[in-house]
Order: C-alpha cells, then sequence, then structure tokens
C-alpha cells in the first residue's frame, strides 16, 4: 500500500501546469504593465515575487530537514513544493521501514546464534575478530568488548591452531583442548565467505573424544594383556618344534600350524599396539633430519630377504641429499609397509621401483610394483584397519590388514598424505607427498 502510494506521488506530470502557470505571471505583469504603462518594472516584481516565493519554500524544505524529529511530518507545501516536501518524507518513512525490517533480522539471527551451544565467530580477512556469541566466551574465553578486533592466533595460542589457521587449508576440522580448559576437547571448523572473511565454528567434543579415547585404550589394554600369555605359548611352542623327535609325528603338523598362527597373532598385536601408540600423540617426539636414502637401502636388503626365491627385481633410485624431518622409526615402518606390500602382492620375478626424489612442492616417496593392482573401488577404503581387497590373498601372504592404516597414521604425523594410483592387471603406486617445510636439502 505504502509503495502504492510512493509511486502515485512521484507520478504526476508537473512540465504543463508550471508553464502554464509561469504564462500567466507573465501575462497578469504585462496586464499591469499596460495599466501602469511600467512594463520592465511590472515584469520585474512579478517574477522577483515568484523566485522569492520558491526560496522561501526551499529554505522552508531546508529548515524541516536540519530540525526535523523522528517521524516529524513535512511543513504544509504548496503544488510542486508540496509534493516535494511529501515525497521526501515518505522515502525516508520507507527508508527507515526497511532499516527496521533487517535490524529485525539481524537481532533475530544474533539472538540465535547467541543461543547455540556451539561457538560462533566471525573474522575478517586478516584473521581479526569481528563478532562471536556467547559460546565463544565460555569455550575459548573471549572477552566482550575487550578482544574485539584482536587476532585470534592471539587468544588462541596452541601452535597447532596457528599453523591450521595460517596453512589457510580447512578442509578438514581440527581438534585441540580448550585454551581455558585442558579437559575440554574442541573442534575447529573454519569457512571463508564473503570478501574472504572467516567464519569459525567450534564445537565441544569432550564427550565424543572421551568415547574414542575408552575405545583406543581398550584396544592398547587388550593387546597388550594378550602379549604375555602368547609369548608363553609361542614359547612352549617353539621348544616342543625344537626337540622335534620327542614329539608324536601325529603332532608334529598340528604344532607347526599352531607356532605359524601364533607368529601371526603376535605381529597382529605388535601392529595394533604401534597404531595406539602413534595414536596417542599428533606429532612425533623427535624431529630430526632423517637419511631417507639409507633408511631405503636397508628396507630394500630387507625386501629382498622377503623375496627371497621369488625373485623380485628391486631397484632403488633416492636422492642422498635430501632429507626428511621426523622419527626414523616411525618412517621406517611406514616405508618398509608399503614395500614389503609390494613383495607380497607382486608375483614372482615381477618389478618393484622404489624412488625418493625432492621437487618445489617437497619431498616425495614412491613404490611402484607391476602386480595384480587394486580395483579403483577399493581405493578410498584401503588405509582402513582390517580392510582387504580380498580376504583370501590377504591369508596367504599373513598380512594383519592394519598395514596402509600405520602408513596413514605415520604420514598424518609428519603432515604428508599417501596418494594410491592402480589399475587391475597392470600394478600399483604407493606414493607419499611430504611438504617442503619437512624436507631438508643438504647446505641447508
Ligand atoms: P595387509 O596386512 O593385508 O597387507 P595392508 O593394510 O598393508 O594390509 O593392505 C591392505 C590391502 O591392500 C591388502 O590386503 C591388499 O589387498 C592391498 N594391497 C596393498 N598393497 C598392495 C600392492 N602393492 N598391490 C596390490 N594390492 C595391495
Amino acid at each position: 500500500m505504502d509503495e502504492l502510494a510512493d509511486e502515485l506521488y512521484v507520478k504526476q506530470n508537473w512540465r504543463g501546469p508550471l508553464i502554464r502557470r509561469v504564462l500567466l505571471l507573465v501575462g497578469a505583469c504585462l496586464l499591469l504593465g499596460l495599466i501602469s504603462g511600467q512594463y520592465a518594472w511590472a515584469l520585474v516584481l512579478g517574477l522577483g515575487g515568484y523566485l522569492g516565493w520558491h526560496l522561501r519554500q526551499l529554505l522552508r524544505l531546508h529548515q524541516w530537514l536540519r530540525t526535523r524529529q523522528a517521524n516529524e511530518p513535512p511543513p504544509d507545501g504548496y503544488g510542486l513544493w508540496g509534493e516535494v516536501f511529501d515525497n521526501i518524507y515518505h522515502l525516508q518513512r520507507r527508508d527507515q521501514k526497511a532499516r527496521g525490517r533487517l535490524q529485525a533480522v539481524i537481532d533475530r539471527v544474533q539472538e540465535s546464534t547467541a543461543a547455540l551451544k556451539d561457538a560462533v565467530i566471525m573474522l575478517d580477512r586478516d584473521g581479526n575478530l569481528e563478532w562471536w556469541n556467547l559460546a565463544a566466551e565460555k569455550l575459548l574465553g573471549l572477552q566482550t568488548p575487550q578482544d574485539s578486533g584482536q587476532l585470534i592466533t592471539n587468544l588462541v595460542r596452541d601452535p597447532r591452531f596457528i599453523e591450521y589457521f595460517e596453512g589457510s587449508n580447512y578442509q578438514e576440522p581440527l581438534e585441540l583442548p580448550s585454551p581455558i580448559n585442558d579437559r575440554c576437547r574442541l573442534q575447529f571448523h573454519v569457512t571463508q565467505y564473503g570478501n574472504r572473511e572467516l567464519l569459525m565454528l567450534v564445537r565441544d567434543i569432550t564427550r565424543l573424544y572421551q568415547l574414542e579415547q575408552m575405545r583406543k585404550d581398550f584396544v592398547a589394554n587388550v593387546s597388550h594383556e594378550l602379549r604375555t600369555p602368547l609369548t608363553v605359548i609361542a614359547g612352549y611352542l617353539e621348544t616342543l618344534l625344537d626337540n622335534v623327535e620327542a614329539v608324536n609325528p601325529r603332532w608334529l603338523r598340528a604344532l607347526q600350524q599352531m607356532q605359524q598362527q601364533g607368529g601371526r597373532m603376535q605381529s597382529l598385536l605388535n601392529d595394533l599396539l604401534l597404531l595406539a601408540k602413534l595414536e596417542a600423540t599428533d606429532y612425533p617426539s623427535d624431529n630430526q633430519p632423517v637419511a631417507v636414502d639409507l633408511l631405503l637401502l636397508s628396507i630394500k636388503s630387507d625386501a629382498l630377504a622377503l623375496s627371497a626365491e621369488r625373485g623380485h627385481r628391486i631397484s632403488l633410485e633416492a636422492d642422498p641429499h635430501l632429507k626428511l624431518k621426523g622419527s626414523e622409526a616411525e618412517l621406517r615402518s611406514a616405508f618398509s609397509n608399503l614395500v614389503f606390500n609390494a613383495v607380497k602382492y607382486t608375483p614372482a620375478a615381477g618389478e618393484i621401483q622404489i624412488r625418493w626424489w625432492g621437487d618445489e612442492q617437497g619431498a616425495h616417496l614412491a613404490v611402484r610394483d607391476n602386480g595384480p593392482g587394486i580395483e579403483a573401488k577399493h581405493l578410498p577404503r584401503l588405509t582402513e584397519r582390517f580392510y582387504r581387497v580380498d580376504s583370501s590373498r590377504a591369508s596367504n601372504t599373513g598380512g594383519t590388514g592394519l598395514g596402509l592404516a600405520i602408513v596413514k597414521h605415520v604420514l598424518l604425523r609428519h603432515r604428508a598424505r599417501l596418494e594410491i594410483v592402480s589399475s587391475l592387471g597392470k600394478g600399483s603406486t604407493f606414493t607419499c607427498h611430504f611438504p617442503a617445510l619437512q624436507a631438508v636439502r643438504r647446505g641447508q
């Protein structure tokens, strides 16, 4: 209705009436000039009066705009001026209403986000705090209004958060303890919006974290507890088999199988314990440059021993000047898992290439074989625990199903990622990509 009224006000065309009025005025002046014989004076008087009247209206408008209180209607105007007054008044009213509506929407959004249990924090493109809700104060200890305009990295000072925030790769959320309460575990999600501003959502995942922790502890404890009885059983089996002549021949095969399965169980427990250890901390405690070329050399000779009479051809090409910051023991276990898998799954006399090189993206290790390959549908799930492409194939090789899960964890702890390229019947390539900050060149 209002909009219709606004339109009606501006629709009237004033050109005709104005011209008519000016002509009427000039006519009246000329008539006055005819009566008085003073045409010029009559015209000056008439037009001067008309101009004075317009100036007065203009001044009234200016006065009203200057001293106007909220919603105060404009002064009464006559003709075109009256319409100009009314139009300005209508436009202002419309503007006020639109602003009121917008404010109501903003208030509602702010009220609902303020009531959220998750922290919502708005940051400008440089990471300075612009707005946050009540939960952000509870979870991160932000203070209103002192912290407004502060850099988020000055308030959440954990180095992992700073690295994540400055890395600008927010695809995966980050988990950290709360800066104000160690026992509270938080998950940070950062999203870019608008003009590269940032929206940060922080969730309290303490309960989920505790459950996850319980699961990890349970697996670690069970593995640990099973290790002792298994060592005893394996020890007795070994003793029995060492004295093979004293053993009833009917039992010999059974004992041998028991020993073989016992060995499998032991490597399963070892892998489970290693995984539990890897999960216990975010980054390895030692971060010394590791000579990967020498490490690969020793893995290669172990792989040749594993291959034995199956006669794989294993080639190694490694940059001797390129080292990698990290834990040697963890890297050895990851790399040997990849190389041993290639030996295990590639048929006899197959070819395996190990390559270690660096470029501007970082350092890379590739293990390539010309074995059976893996169907594309299995690739995304390959690093899951106990995931096997073909259970019969895995049981032949005595694998635990945990090898690639260990590789994934070790790589995560070294800020690296695993890329698997494989095509059925042609072979597979497993490549570990390490970021440049983990690599060390000789002379650096
Ligand atoms: P496993 O202990 O069974 O080897 P892994 O986690 O190391 O467990 O590997 C998971 C599965 O991935 C294996 O069961 C196997 O099917 C497949 N796989 C791993 N490496 C290769 C490879 N080089 N060639 C073909 N298949 C492979």
